[in-house]
């Protein structure tokens, strides 16, 4: 799964690309309205700010803002910058590989394979898709759902 500062990049991302055009948008402002806490939020600010994706001002009308237009900025990217894995096992990372304890030959492995599959498919989406493509909410899972699966 991806990382809880992954998926925090992810959404204060979507926020600026939301706000695009329109003048720095504050720190506190993505926090509040992305339910971010502060602190890790200007840790992922200032790491999106050195691979390029965000700029910033500081002072009093200062804040952040897309360094690139969200067309220029595809999921699939986003996740690789903060390291985020797309595999279902971390054998079949090719970010963050590791192999689990009593492995058998990597190789071998037909699980693997399935999973680097799954990986592979992930990233070709992922990688279609930008910032400013919109994306529709999905309802929430209810007691049913889990039910059913
Ligand atoms: S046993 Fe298979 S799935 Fe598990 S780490 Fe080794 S190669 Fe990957």
């Amino acid at each position: 799964m991806l990382s809880q500062k992954t998926r925090y990049a992810i959404r204060a991302m979507q926020h600026l690309a939301d706000c695009h055009g329109q003048g720095p948008v504050q720190l506190a402002e993505i926090a509040e309205k992305q339910n971010i806490p502060v602190k890790f939020l200007t840790v992922i600010l200032s790491e999106l700010t050195r691979f390029g994706l965000v700029e910033s001002q500081r002072g009093r009308d200062g804040g952040y803002w897309l360094a690139l237009s969200p067309i220029d900025i595809t999921y699939g990217d986003l996740i690789r910058i903060m390291r985020g894995s797309l595999a279902l096992v971390p054998c079949a990372s090719r970010f963050a590989h590791e192999k689990c304890k009593n492995c058998v030959e990597e190789g071998e492995c037909r699980t693997r394979a399935l999973m680097l599959d799954v990986r592979d498919h992930t990233a070709r989406l992922l990688d279609s898709r930008r910032l400013s493509d919109r994306i529709e909410p999905v309802p929430a899972f209810t007691d049913e759902d889990f039910s059913a699966s």
